[in-house]
């Protein structure tokens, strides 16, 4: 199967509509012709030139001889009572990533992958014991709210789409720049979040971008020393550094920026750990979201969830000085669907298929 010589025919999904028209106007006779193939393509999100019936046979059939629209493949699809969904899909070279569509509050989260790997290897993260993996392409980073969309039938405005998923989003900012322009014909920058492990010149690229995704920032720990034992990337942009640029970071009235915070038993889950959170914080408009560890004993044993009492008591000092929290619970711990729990493939896991699993291949 992975043998197959790469297909020549450019991938018309994941191109901006713009360029989408360049490329497509030698081929017909009137401009708005290729306006309507970009319309089907992003609005409509045609899997296919035969379903274009707006357009005539002649016109389907060569522009399918020069382009192709084509979307990851769909290996496995694994329901979780709480109605999240893991989905398993495979790219053209043959790799696989993981992206996760998770229902909040009657809206549905997209959390999507940007990398095939991690490079960046945070010491609880099983994307980032995997090692680096290569960056998403445009169409692989649309691709997978293209396959959750039609998979789910969900009607787009309620789609919400986190890069909370494979990878480190800002590592990959050229592929990410492009697939972000796409997806913004359908879905609204604020409705859209990057979250970043603190790759400072990735930032100032966001910062300067004319139409900004929300940020969200995984701090995981409150001082420099304990965060680059967990991050190894903090040892590059060092907190201090890190804060100074988010305190410069551009925000649209009424948006925040979102600290992810994973906590882990005994390493960074004390009251004062919080109160140290706050303290760093203090002056950026914020909110902080905190997610018990999601454990796994083969990737990294050293590392356990804390008890809900101690999460609680963690929320609750940092909602005392002020802050707003959301604790994420455990949206998809069956299915090992949280996002950062997203490792591609079942390395070494034997029956973990079995349960859930709605297809497979
Ligand atoms: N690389 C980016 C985005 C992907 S990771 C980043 O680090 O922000 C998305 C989130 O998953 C991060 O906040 C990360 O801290 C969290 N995460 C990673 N591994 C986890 C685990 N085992 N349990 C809970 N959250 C985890
Ligand atoms: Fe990479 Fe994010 Fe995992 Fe860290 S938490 S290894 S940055 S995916």
């Amino acid at each position: 199967m992975t043998n197959d010589p790469p297909d020549p025919r450019p991938n018309l999904v994941g191109v901006p509509p713009s360029r989408i028209a360049n490329l497509i106007e030698p081929y017909v006779d009137r401009p708005f012709r290729a306006r309507q193939v970009g319309q089907w393509i992003i609005d409509r999100n045609a899997t296919g030139f035969a379903e274009m019936t707006n357009l005539t046979k002649e016109l389907r059939d060569e522009l399918g001889r020069r382009f192709r629209i084509a979307d990851p493949e769909i290996l496995e699809e694994s329901a979780s009572g709480d109605g999240s969904v893991k989905w398993l899909l495979r790219l053209t070279d043959g790799l696989t990533i993981e992206g996760v569509s998770m229902p909040v509050d009657g809206k549905l989260t997209m959390c999507l992958s940007s990398q095939t790997g991690c490079a960046v290897g945070c010491t609880f993260c099983v994307t980032g014991a995997l090692g680096a993996g290569r960056n998403l392409t445009p169409d692989e980073i649309v691709g997978q709210y293209r396959v959750m969309l039609r998979q789910l039938k969900a009607p787009v405005e309620r789609v919400n789409i986190v890069f909370m998923g494979m990878g480190e989003p800002l590592l990959n900012t050229t592929h990410l720049g492009a697939a972000l322009e796409t997806l913004y014909e359908r879905v609204s920058p604020k409705r859209i979040t990057v979250s970043t492990s603190g790759v400072l010149p990735g930032i100032t690229w966001l910062a300067g971008l004319p139409r900004r995704p929300k940020l969200a920032v995984s701090l995981n720990a409150p001082d420099q020393e304990r965060r680059q034992r967990l991050m190894p990337i903090a040892r590059r942009y060092r907190l201090p550094e890190l804060m100074a640029g988010l305190r410069g970071f551009p925000l649209e009235r009424g948006r925040r920026i979102t600290f992810e915070y994973v906590l882990i038993s005994d390493l960074n889950d004390q009251v004062a750990d919080a109160q140290a959170v706050a303290q760093l914080i203090r002056g950026i408009p914020a909110k902080v979201n905190v997610i018990p560890l999601n454990e796994d004993p083969q990737y990294f044993p050293e590392h356990r969830r804390p008890d809900d009492e101690t999460v609680n008591r963690f929320a609750a000092t940092l909602r005392d000085a002020g802050l707003t929290v959301t604790v994420r619970w455990s949206k998809g711990l069956d299915v090992d669907a949280a996002c950062g729990q997203l490792k591609g493939r079942h390395q070494g896991r034997g029956s973990r298929k079995s349960e859930g699993v709605v297809d497979s291949s």
